[in-house]
């Protein structure tokens, strides 16, 4: 997906979300001064494949789809990463994301490389069936890719454990074998894990608790406003006003609401529940035009719906000290410099939602051992887990005078160099 039209001489050149994952990597890379050679193996991924699937609709006509998977590194372990159905799903943005993988996974110091597989389609205009033709098909045609200890998918945009419970069987079915820790966020019935569904949005919460105590400041005295009420979005307001953060401003694809006096998270979740999970309607504050939540006044910002939000033009007009990205990309590669400037922590993508990441891994442990968890000892492990790598992060944008993320690829390509030092390249 292209992310930006920049005029270059008489040529307009498109700047893909590669690019833009790029750019940051070559801007720790400089400041780390890493290998020249380590960065042209990651500038590269190690596998890209795309098939094609042929599917039986509900017509009784064939339709073939584009079905997509990319290995960007497994210099640490095997790789990880979700599938998603969408529309414009391509080439260049599963790329992308892969990448995004491995620098997330190296983070949260899992032993993972990256990875993100996709197909696409229209998941809202088909049906069930249907579905489950495409998600058998993509399983039989990915089945040399994907194995426990090789290539390990999991959900994203348009699907969920359903998707992963189907490809799950048809694998099993493939191999002859039952290996529930193939692929993660499955049922619990399926070998899913305790705490995988609000992972994410607890990731956000840890991340914003640690950001605040290094700016001295306790989350009973701070405002936050969270951009999407969707899986990350909803439980990130949820446990953060559980911390006692005074959520001012919510909003999705269909509205947004600020209130200086602080919106009752609990029943703005009700309303949505009962409201085919979407916010319009809702009464416990006053509507906004959706472009003014960003900029609305607050002390954090939690865009957690979409990418490419933050942006040259509205990054000057922020007001909070702290964003926690809870999305993927929500902050275009121009609008860095500008917060870097104004002073605003950004805890980055790559750190700071890499809460779900973390517990589908826990999932894969628990998989491979046959013995499970409960849901206090996944949050605890997850909790732990995430303070030190924002302890890592943080480490780093001291030692190399820099911001937040680019601190956070420096901690990744830290640990990546080692594993492609230890194992050797070649
Ligand atoms: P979701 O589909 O559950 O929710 C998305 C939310 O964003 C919805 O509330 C939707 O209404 C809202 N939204 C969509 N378009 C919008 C717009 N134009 N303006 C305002 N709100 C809009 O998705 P999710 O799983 O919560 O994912 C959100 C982001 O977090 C994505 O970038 C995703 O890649 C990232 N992420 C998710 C996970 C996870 O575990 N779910 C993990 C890591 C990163």
């Amino acid at each position: 997906m292209s992310t930006k039209t920049v005029p270059l001489s008489a040529k307009v050149h498109e700047v893909t979300m590669f690019e833009s994952v790029l750019a940051r990597l070559d801007a720790a890379a400089k400041l780390m001064n890493l290998s020249s050679e380590l960065a042209q193996i990651l500038r590269n991924p190690q596998k890209q494949v795309k098939v094609s699937l042929p599917i039986m609709m509900d017509s009784g006509n064939i339709q073939v789809f584009e079905g997509y998977r990319t290995v960007h590194s497994t210099h640490l372990g095997p790789s990880k990463g979700g599938i998603r159905y969408a529309l414009d799903v391509n080439t260049d943005e599963v790329r992308a994301l892969a990448a995004w993988m491995t620098f997330k996974c190296a983070v949260a110091n899992l032993p993972y490389g990256g990875a993100k597989g996709g197909i696409k389609c229209d998941p809202r205009a088909m049906s069930v069936g249907e579905l489950e033709r495409l998600s058998r098909a993509y399983a039989k045609a990915m089945k040399d890719v994907i194995g426990i200890n090789k290539d390990i998918p999991a959900p994203d945009m348009g699907t969920g454990g359903r998707e992963m419970a189907w490809i799950l069987d048809e694998f099993n079915k493939i191999t002859g074998e039952d290996n529930p820790g193939v692929i993660t966020g499955k049922p619990i019935a399926l070998g899913g894990s305790l705490g995988r569904d609000a992972a994410t949005g607890r990731g956000v919460m840890v991340n914003t608790l640690e950001a605040l105590k290094k700016m001295n400041l306790k989350p009973i005295a701070v405002t936050a406003v969270v951009q999407g009420f969707g899986n990350v979005g909803s439980h990130a307001a949820r446990l953060l006003s559980e911390q006692g953060v005074k959520i001012v401003g919510i909003g999705d694809h269909t509205a947004s609401f600020y209130s200086e006096k602080g919106i009752n998270i609990a029943e703005a979740l009700e309303y949505a529940a009962q409201n085919g999970r979407v916010l319009k309607g809702f009464k416990g504050a006053t509507e906004i035009r959706s472009e003014e939540l960003l900029i609305s006044k607050c002390d954090v910002l939690v865009p957690a719906a979409l990418q490419n939000v933050i942006t040259e033009e509205n990054a000057p007009k922020i007001q909070a000290k702290l964003i926690v990205e809870g999305a993927n990309g929500p902050t275009m590669p121009e609008a860095d410099p500008i917060i870097h400037e104004k002073g605003i922590i950004c805890v980055p993508d790559i750190l700071a939602n890499s809460g779900g990441v973390t517990v589908s891994y826990f999932e894969w442990v628990q998989n491979k051992a046959g013995y499970y968890w409960t849901e206090q000892e996944v949050n605890a492990k997850h909790d732990e887990k995430m303070e030190l790598a924002f302890d890592a992060v943080w480490n780093n944008k001291g030692k190399y005078k820099t911001s937040m993320r680019i601190a956070a690829y420096i901690t990744a390509l830290q640990k990546i160099e080692q594993g492609v030092k230890l194992k050797g390249a070649y």
